[in-house]
C-alpha cells in the first residue's frame, strides 16, 4: 500500500476512516483517486495552451496540476486565504458564472465543492458545462453520493450552523447528493459520463477503501 502522490508508505485513520490520510502529503482517499484518474483522463490534455480550471485547489494536487498545465492552469476558490499555497483568484459560485466565457477550458477539475454552493445544483452544472470547450472534460467527486437517498438541498436557507451540521455533516455543507445524480450526469444531453476506471483493487494498492471516493468523469460532446 502507497500513496500514489508522495509515495508514502504510512497512514493514519481520519473521521473514524481507516487508513484514510496519508501521514507524508495529508493527502485524502479522494485526492489519491483524483491522481488516478488525472493520470488516465486529464494529463493526456495538457498540451500547449490547454487550460484548466482547479477549484478549491488541493494542497497535494495543485503542484502536480500547475506543472503539467504551466501558464494554462488556473486556481479559484470563493475564500483564497484557505489555500495560500496556490494564490486562487476569488470565484464565489454562482454569482461568478459571468467571470469566464463560453467555451474557456479544456478542462475543470473539483472534488467535494459542489455542496458548498447555494442554489439548485443542475444550475451549477451547467454553468461549469458552459465554460468547457466542446469535447472538454469534467473530473470531479462529490459528497457522496449517498445511496438510498434523493438528492436534498437548501441548506442556505436553514437557520443556524447547527441545523446544517446535523443535515448535512458540515456548517458549510449545503446540500447533500443521492442515487439521482450519477443518472442525472448519466442522460444530460451534450455530454457523456465515463468510468473513472479505477478498480477495487487498485483503490486498496493507494489505501482507499473498496468503492469509496467515486469520481465522476464527464466528457461534453465535440462540436
Ligand atoms: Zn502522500
Amino acid at each position: 500500500m502507497h500513496c500514489n502522490i508522495c509515495n508514502g508508505t504510512e497512514f493514519r485513520n481520519y473521521r473514524g476512516r481507516k487508513s484514510e490520510l496519508c501521514a507524508n502529503c495529508g493527502s485524502k482517499a479522494r485526492h489519491r483517486v483524483a491522481l488516478d484518474v488525472y493520470e488516465r483522463f486529464l494529463f493526456p490534455m495538457a498540451s500547449d495552451g490547454a487550460r484548466l480550471l482547479h477549484m478549491a485547489p488541493e494542497r497535494c494536487l495543485n503542484p502536480i496540476l500547475k506543472e503539467k498545465f504551466g501558464d494554462g492552469y488556473i486556481a479559484t476558490d470563493a475564500s483564497p486565504r484557505r489555500y495560500p499555497h496556490a494564490s486562487p483568484k476569488k470565484l464565489v459560485l454562482p454569482d461568478d458564472f459571468d467571470a469566464f466565457p463560453a467555451g474557456h477550458f479544456d478542462a475543470i477539475v473539483h472534488n467535494h465543492v459542489l455542496e458548498h454552493i447555494p442554489g439548485h445544483w443542475k444550475d451549477h452544472l451547467a454553468g461549469l458545462f458552459r465554460w468547457l470547450k466542446p469535447g472538454g472534460m469534467m473530473i470531479f467527486s462529490v459528497l457522496g453520493p449517498y445511496k438510498g437517498n434523493p438528492t436534498v438541498e437548501g441548506g442556505e436557507q436553514l437557520a443556524s450552523d447547527a441545523e446544517r451540521i446535523e443535515r448535512f455533516g458540515l456548517k458549510d455543507h449545503l446540500k447533500m447528493f443521492g442515487d439521482d445524480f450519477a443518472p442525472f450526469l448519466r442522460d444530460m444531453k451534450g455530454a457523456k459520463l465515463l468510468d473513472d476506471g479505477v478498480s477495487d483493487e487498485r483503490r486498496a494498492e493507494i489505501s482507499v477503501r473498496p468503492g469509496k471516493a467515486p469520481f465522476f468523469v464527464w466528457r461534453k460532446d465535440a462540436a
